[in-house]
């Protein structure tokens, strides 16, 4: 029977966030180790929930060390990669046969710039060059040479929002059974261009750049000898050497011809780099629209653009709520602001009290505006504890971690002790709010909340708030990426 190794460890690290990503904020999403990795995680639409499926289908004995995510945030440190790694490098001994990791690709650790090349490394001098090593990505990754050396089979999700994670991992594991079988074997090349930005940012959810990458993608793979032609358009945040868009190619026959497939799509990825779909409204714009009478009953979704904790947004902006509080529109729901103080302020207080505070704008007041004081009522106190139900991470378990409402005027403003992306119903259900129920909903995403909310609004806009994930990338110094680079450099 084929021992497998089973691992998960994944950040989308925003090297321009204040907040260093340590061991507790991995534990604020979740950090399961040994037996509790397929406790929590078996049965749920995740990748490793997709490698546990796989096992059982294909007989694997397995053993897997560690599942471990962290809201996308700052550097991971150097304790933290430590003790995310260490978990990883001891199972490899030599009694596996193959490995199937979960990664995002886009992780920083302290000493690690391509954090997850950084890894791979160590497991491929572990383990020798004969053990075959899969690895799923986000199609965010910043996919390196490092990555594509050591892996051999590297495929990345084809949906933004990620509704394709449990299908990424069993199509990783089918690849490492036909491996195993001595089918195929598969080695991975990767190629980028001079951009940091390109395939629309990965939209799946418009015809558009990514979408005909994708359909192109797809045609490939029906070549002999094509296994996966991996399509990332690559995390903009991470000011490391090979940020950007990239295509992966798998094969099992021709590494000339992976590469001429890698290099076309990057023609097609540069030809096409100012194509986006991406047009935020301003403040000003998306409180007008709020404002216009509704007949339809369902809601107006407002999404922060800008400040996605999914992509390192500190998710504490005030300028969307303070536009709308001024302008008082009435029935709207914000979910969440993260801010452990006011929560803390709010549970002293107890349901039912009237209290004023600044609330927001705390991390970094630069981006998405100062803290802005209000007075209100404490409407629920909670844990923030809830199971994703809808198309992304469903059956998985988390928590906002400490919650409050507080009722503004005609807002409820849900205030959270952790950072998340607001991509479930279930935020606004746990602590007591029906989004189906009310006027304007304003969530914290740029993307990943269409998949639950988009269906259920009467009318979709992103909003830009100045906030720390910003389309403008003059606002920030990168020093350790290529240059030059479009859109920072004039390339020809
Ligand atoms: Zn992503």
């Amino acid at each position: 029977m084929p021992r497998l190794l089973l691992a998960h460890v994944a950040h989308e690290t925003n090297t321009f966030s204040r907040l260093p990503t340590d061991l507790p904020a991995f534990g604020r999403r979740y950090h399961h180790l040994g037996d509790a990795v397929a406790t929590a995680m078996r049965g749920t639409r995740s990748e490793m929930g997709g490698f546990l499926d796989a096992a059982d289908k294909y007989g694997w004995e397995v053993v897997h060390p560690i599942s471990a995510a962290a809201t996308p945030s700052g550097l991971v440190t150097a304790d933290a990669w430590a003790a995310l790694t260490g978990p990883v490098i001891a199972a490899c001994d030599g009694r596996i046969d193959g490995v199937l990791l979960a990664l995002h690709g886009a992780m920083v650790a302290e000493g690690a710039d391509d954090a997850e090349g950084d890894l791979l490394t160590r497991i491929r001098a572990k383990l020798g060059p004969d053990v075959p090593i899969a690895i799923t990505l986000d199609l965010h990754a910043n996919v390196t040479e490092t990555m594509c050396r050591h892996a051999n089979i590297v495929i990345a999700y084809r949906t933004y929002p990620h509704v394709d994670q449990y299908e990424t991992a069993q199509h990783a594991a089918l690849l490492m059974a036909r491996t195993l079988a001595g089918e195929i074997r598969p080695r991975a090349v990767v190629t980028r261009r001079p951009t940091l930005v390109g395939f629309d940012g990965g939209k799946t959810t418009v015809e558009g750049v990514m979408t005909e990458a994708l359909r192109r993608a797809d045609a490939f793979e029906k070549e002999k000898g094509i296994l996966v032609v991996s399509v990332h358009a690559g995390f903009t945040r991470s000011d490391i050497h090979d940020a950007g868009p990239s295509v992966a190619v798998t094969h099992d026959g021709s590494a000339a011809r992976a590469r001429a497939i890698a290099e076309e799509l990057m023609d097609y990825c540069w030809e096409r780099r100012t194509q986006t779909s991406s047009r935020p409204c301003t403040v000003g714009e998306a409180v007008s629209i709020a404002r216009r009478p509704d007949t339809s009953g369902k809601p107006l979704v407002l999404a922060d653009f800008t400040d996605n904790p999914g992509g390192g947004g500190y998710g504490d902006a005030t300028n969307l709520v303070r536009g709308l509080l001024a302008a008082g529109i009435a029935g709207v729901a914000v979910c969440p602001i993260t801010d452990v103080e006011a929560v803390a302020a709010c549970r002293k207080a107890g349901v039912g009290a009237t209290v004023t505070l600044a609330i927001g704008g705390k991390i970094d007041p630069e981006f998405g505006g100062p803290p802005i004081t209000v007075e209100g009522t404490v409407g629920h106190l909670g844990t923030g504890a809830f199971t994703f139900d809808g198309p992304m991470w469903k059956g998985v378990k988390s928590s906002m971690g400490d919650t409050a409402v507080l009722r503004v005027g005609g807002m409820e403003i849900v205030l959270a002790a952790n950072r998340f992306q607001t991509i479930d119903r279930q935020h606004f259900l746990s602590v007591g709010i029906d989004p189906t129920e009310r006027n304007v909903l304003v969530v914290k995403s740029s993307q990943h909340f269409r998949a639950t909310f988009q269906p259920m609004a009467r009318r979709v806009l992103t909003v830009d708030t100045g906030a720390l994930t910003t389309p403008d990338y003059s606002r920030f110094t990168y020093r350790k990426l290529r240059r030059p680079i479009w859109p920072l450099d004039p390339v020809a």
